[in-house]
């Protein structure tokens, strides 16, 4: 017997576990002092009532005979793809049911999709970038390129038509960096991905946080993605689910390769290794569609935008660069004083007790920069703004 020997190729990411070893070793050292996170990636309000009453009812369905449910269609109930496919049409993409797949969240799905595709295939992925694209390649033994994210493209790395790669990552709006890609930057991936026979993997899960009308909300509303493309989204931060656990994948009939079809193939995978997402939380999912569903996302949405907005408003006031806040949970921010991603870490920590997530945990290019994000209470925001703008404003 031999294990996977490729799992000795993954990188031990040491990230969270030392940001969380630093702070339990500087409160034990600074028990009087109050320490502000704003490092989680994590939401902190809870699901929307409209979620709450269609779980109840789910669960009461649960418990009689006559509407009592066992397995369900492994892609998901039609009453959650319908919502879903609705949701698209309103963003102006046509979609079939079957074309949707609801899974336990986009993290698992973007795992488990590199099951349709051959080992030999190489994929870009952007640098820095959330970590479950290269980690999932390298343990199935794939060749990793990357793609430079950096301050002089504005974290939005462009294709190289010199540079051939079979399937590439796509994340926008970014984690970490919080760029987002206009619909003009995206035409441009798609016709690279088409030109060379690549797919995108388009990973959708902070569609939500968008504002502005120029910047796609799916890759779908790209002309031609649907030969190229398959899209991950997620409810964990659209409506609270990052513990329910809901999220769906787009898998385009037109998406084909030498006469094989990636929806077929998908389905096949899932039929054979994926028994569904429970009916209660679907049902929970759903309710997020509701016109009570939606006012009450969009309100906790707007707590978290209001918190991004007080963080970004503070960089622009400190002259600090960045990215993000507009359109995305997250501002990316250059360190200042040419201190790298650690350095500023203890700074923030030792003289102000804010809490962050040093860049250089996402990659290479992550090296210098910084990320905070909006998903703690607006308290805890702006308590921390005030201490960050009295430390740098000097
Ligand atoms: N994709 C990105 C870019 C994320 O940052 C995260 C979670 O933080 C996920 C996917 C995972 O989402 P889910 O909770 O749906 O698995």
């Amino acid at each position: 017997m031999h294990f996977n020997s490729h799992f000795n190729d993954i990188a031990q990411s040491y990230l969270f576990s030392t940001v969380a070893k630093k702070v339990a070793a500087y409160q034990a050292a600074n028990p009087d002092k109050k320490v502000l996170r704003l490092g989680i990636g994590d939401v902190t309000l809870p699901l929307a009532p409209a979620v709450i009453k269609a779980l109840h009812a789910a669960v009461d369905d649960m418990s009689k005979k006559e509407t009592f449910r066992g397995y369900g269609p492994e892609q998901g109930y039609d009453f959650l793809k319908e919502s879903i496919r609705g949701y698209y049409k309103s963003n102006g993409v046509e979609l079939e049911n079957d074309e949707i797949f609801i899974s336990d969240g986009a993290k698992s799905d973007l795992g488990n999709i590199l099951d349709i595709f051959s080992g030999d295939n190489v994929v870009l992925v952007p640098d820095p970038v959330y970590p479950v694209y290269v980690d999932t390649n390298t343990m199935a033994g794939r060749k990793v390129i990357y793609m430079n994210a950096t301050e002089q493209n504005g974290f939005l790395p462009m294709p190289d038509y010199s540079v051939n790669a079979d399937i590439i990552y796509l994340c926008s709006p970014n984690n970490p960096t919080g760029a987002a890609y206009s619909k003009a930057q995206l035409k441009q991936w798609v016709d690279y991905a088409n030109a060379k026979n690549a797919v995108i993997l388009y990973d959708a899960a902070y569609e939500c946080f968008i504002t502005e009308d120029n910047l796609a909300r799916s890759i779908f509303q790209i002309e031609g993605a649907k030969t190229c493309a398959i899209e991950f989204c997620s409810f964990s931060k659209t409506a609270g689910f990052t513990g329910t656990r809901c999220g769906y994948t787009v898998v385009p009939f037109a998406l084909e390769r030498d006469g094989m079809s990636a929806n077929k193939m998908w389905l096949r995978r899932q039929t054979t290794k994926f028994n569904g997402v429970p009916y209660i939380v679907q049902r929970g999912a759903a309710a997020v569609f509701t016109e009570e569903g939606q006012k009450q996302i969009k309100a906790n949405i707007a707590v978290y935008q209001h918190n991004a907005k007080i963080i970004a408003d503070c960089m622009d006031e400190l002259g600090v660069w960045y990215t993000g806040g507009k359109n995305s949970p997250y501002i990316w921010l250059k360190c200042p004083g040419g201190m790298d991603s650690w350095q500023f870490f203890d700074y923030l920590l030792e003289n102000i007790q804010v809490v962050g997530t040093p860049g250089a945990g996402f990659g290479a290019n992550g090296e210098g920069f910084f990320r905070l994000t909006a998903f703690g209470s607006e308290e805890v925001t702006k308590e921390a703004v005030r201490r960050i703008k009295k430390l740098l404003q000097k």
